[in-house]
This record gives C-alpha cells, sequence and structure tokens, in this order.
C-alpha cells in the first residue's frame, strides 16, 4: 500500500481471470490412463500461454505433459547485486470430490452477510462459516451449487497471472529473475511426481494454494504408508479344528487393535493418526492399508512399529498365520527444508504484513506439493489464495484476499531483490 499497489487494477483484472479459468473443466480424473489425466488442463496452459504472450513474453508454451514453466526476467539495474531467483507456483486441475464441469462463478457484490442460498441444499451460512462475516460489504464469489467454484487452485493461478502482469507493467519494481511454475495432477498426488525438475532453475518457491487470508503454511505432516498382508491357511471347515486360519479374522484383530485416540476423527492441533483407508480380504489372504501421520518424524515411527508389534501379537493368536508390514515414505515435513534458510518465511511473512495485515502461521494437517518440492532441492512454503470450502459446492471466494494474495506475490519479489542489496 506505501509503495502505491494498484489494488483497483489488480481487483478487475484477478475477477476477469478467475471467472474465465473457472468456468474451463480442469477436473483431474483418477481412472485416466493418460497424463495430465484430463484435456482441460491442457487447454488451461495454453489460454495462459497465449495470455502471457500478450503480456511480452513470447515463446511460451505448456510441454506436452502440460507443464507450464515461464520466466521473467530480472530487471535490477547494471551494478546492483544478482538476486536469488524465485517461483510462484499453482496447480491447474480441481478436484473430483464435487462436480466441476460447466462452472457458473456467481459475483457477489457488497456481500449483505446473510445465508447465500446457492441450490436448495446449498447454502453458504455465516453460522456455519463464519470466514464469510470479515467480507460484509465486500466481494465474495460462489458457485451456483451445482458444482465446485474451482478456486483450489484457480485463484491462485489467477493471481500469480496477475502479479505476472503487474510485474511486467511496472518495471520500476526491482526484481531477480522470477519463474512461474503452473503445474498438473495436483489434486491426484501424481502431478509431482513427473515434475520436470532439471528444467527448474528457482532457488526458493511459493505455492498459492492455501485458504484463509493472511496465513503461511510451513509444516505439514510427515506421510508414512504401512501395507500389510495376512496370510490364512484354509481348509474344509468339517475338518478345520486347529488347522484351519482365518485371514480375515487376523485383518479384524488387528484394526481392534489400533489405538481409537489416535485416529483422525479423535485428533486435531498437532496429534498424529493411524489411518487405515482400505481393506480387502477372503480366508486365505487379506489385505490392509494404514496411513501413518505426525509433525514429529520419531513419533510416526514410533507409530510404525507399533504396528509391527501388533502384527506379531496377531501371528501369536493365530499360529500358522504370517502377518507381512511393508511401510513407505511418502512426504516429509515441509518445515525441515525450511529451517535452514529462514529467510524464505521471514521475507513471506514481511511481504504480507507490508499488505496491511499479521501474516499467521499454520500447520496443515495434510501434505503438499509444497513439500514434494521442497524434498526435491526447492524450499517452498505454501501461501493463501483467499479460498475457502475447497472441494465442495459450498466453496467460496473472497476478492480482497485475492487482491492481498497479488500484492503478496508482487512484495516478494521485490523483497528478494532487496535482501541482496
Ligand atoms: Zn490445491
Amino acid at each position: 500500500m506505501e509503495r502505491g499497489f494498484d489494488q483497483g487494477w489488480a481487483r478487475d483484472r484477478l475477477l476477469e481471470r478467475f471467472i474465465r479459468y473457472a468456468r474451463l473443466d480442469t477436473t483431474s480424473d483418477r481412472h485416466s490412463a493418460t497424463f495430465p489425466s484430463s484435456a482441460g488442463q491442457l487447454e488451461l496452459g495454453r489460454m495462459l500461454a497465449a495470455e502471457l504472450h500478450e503480456l511480452g513474453l513470447a515463446g511460451v508454451r505448456p510441454d506436452e505433459e502440460g507443464f507450464l514453466f515461464v520466466g521473467l526476467p530480472a530487471n535490477l539495474p547494471a551494478g546492483r547485486k544478482a538476486a536469488p531467483e524465485i517461483a510462484l507456483m499453482a496447480h491447474l486441475d480441481t478436484s473430483d470430490s464435487a462436480p466441476g464441469r460447466d462452472v457458473r462463478p456467481i459475483v457477489h457484490e457488497r456481500y449483505d452477510g446473510k445465508p447465500i442460498r446457492l441450490q436448495q441444499d446449498v447454502v453458504l451460512d455465516p453460522a456455519e462459516f463464519p470466514q464469510l462475516e470479515r467480507y460484509v460489504g465486500r466481494t465474495v464469489i460462489t458457485s451456483d451449487g451445482r458444482t465446485l467454484l474451482g478456486a483450489d487452485n484457480k485463484a491462485g493461478v489467477a493471481e500469480i497471472m496477475t502479479a505476472a502482469e503487474y510485474l511486467l507493467a511496472h518495471p520500476e519494481i526491482p526484481h531477480g529473475q522470477v519463474s512461474l511454475y503452473f503445474t498438473v495432477d495436483e489434486e491426484l498426488g501424481t502431478g509431482m511426481l513427473r515434475f520436470p525438475r532439471s528444467r527448474a532453475t528457482a532457488r526458493y518457491c511459493y505455492t498459492f494454494d492455501g485458504d484463509e487470508e493472511g496465513v503461511i503454511e510451513a509444516e505439514c505432516f510427515e506421510g508414512y504408508k504401512a501395507q500389510l498382508t495376512f496370510t490364512g491357511r484354509s481348509i474344509h471347515t468339517g475338518v478345520g479344528r486347529g488347522k484351519l486360519v482365518n485371514a480375515i479374522e487376523m485383518a479384524a484383530r488387528f484394526l481392534a487393535l489400533l489405538p481409537g485416540a489416535e485416529s483422525p476423527q479423535a485428533t486435531d492441533g498437532r496429534y498424529g493418526f493411524y489411518f487405515p483407508l482400505e481393506i480387502s480380504g477372503s480366508l486365505e489372504r487379506a489385505a490392509l492399508e494404514i496411513y501413518v501421520r505426525d509433525f514429529e518424524d520419531e513419533e510416526a515411527l514410533r507409530r510404525l512399529e507399533a504396528l509391527r508389534r501388533m502384527a506379531q501379537a496377531v501371528e501369536a493368536a493365530h499360529p500358522g498365520g504370517r502377518v507381512e508390514v511393508v511401510t513407505e515414505k511418502q512426504y516429509s515435513n515441509l518445515r525441515r527444508y525450511l529451517e535452514p534458510v529462514p529467510r524464505v518465511l521471514e521475507l513471506l511473512e514481511r511481504a504480507i504484513r507490508e499488505t496491511g495485515i499479521e501474516p499467521v502461521r499454520r500447520s496443515i494437517r495434510g501434505g503438499t506439493d509444497g513439500a514434494r518440492l521442497s524434498e526435491k532441492g526447492i524450499p517452498t512454503p505454501n501461501v493463501f489464495t483467499g479460498g475457502h470450502n475447497f472441494h465442495s459446492r459450498q466453496e467460496w471466494a473472497a476478492l480482497p484476499a485475492m487482491v492481498r494474495a497479488v500484492e503478496t506475490a508482487v512484495n516478494l519479489c521485490r523483497l528478494w531483490a532487496e535482501s541482496e542489496r
């Protein structure tokens, strides 16, 4: 604000962009055999490339897998020390947890603070979603209740595009090399596996994929997966006494040993959990998949060890049966990659503070593409976008918060250049 960020301009550009992107169906498809999993993601990538071309960035195009990487050249005056390259990242796909075709965004200007009835059974009531109260008299955007809105992550996409346009239109704002990374199939968790790491030259990155205004997410779970296989022994029930070993009963006994107090439905805050999410089986063989989560790796490892002990206990209770436990790391806590480079968060906090509010740090009770990119050597915290109720028909976005995200991105680019002075 003190630098005269043009909020009115950003608001108009953002709104136009966001609505255009939201209308395009980019739902990722977990049953698809292609990559990216849906054609809409490629289409959105091409739309962005055409826009960037208009803005003067010629030759920008998505690769054949849908990743769109864009470089904004540094504009630092000669003689000034080079700034580290940073990247801003968002994903092009939307979740398949709610319908994403034929999205019709509704812009509620000067929101009156009352419940917003979108469909008979889809109501946004501030009593249920108190964040809405923050935007009384301001502009909020919803779907018409038949579909999700797609603010996850098109709010982030529109914000990054608008920040890029702003920087290009304001050469007086100094910045180092800035990259934009638009990714695909984030919602399926498969996008990062194909991320073209060799083309990513940024030292640090910021994903604009959070929700509540002002919030920074710099911590997520340590994620592990445990695959259990129960092997029984089948024999005719008529002669089963002392011989039959039932894998179904072994799996059931195992599940009964899991501590109910350490489940997702019994925990919040900084408590981790066991989360059994898939089971299948018959007499001879049963399979069980369990996610283990915690913010502290020692705690997660303790739970994995406990699973092995429970497996032994079940084997002991079913002589002749076997329980095999195979564990696998899924992702690491973002914190361990951000702690060695405190400036990444310090400058982000300063960038938000300069927009006129206090930043708030939160932990994600899940994983994030930022954690996966951090693992690949580019420390990446997550930044708010102003969207809410992701993956649902009640998804909504606050335009003032989206404007603030654009301003935050612009500030960040400048602050990194200034930090090297
Ligand atoms: Zn997202």
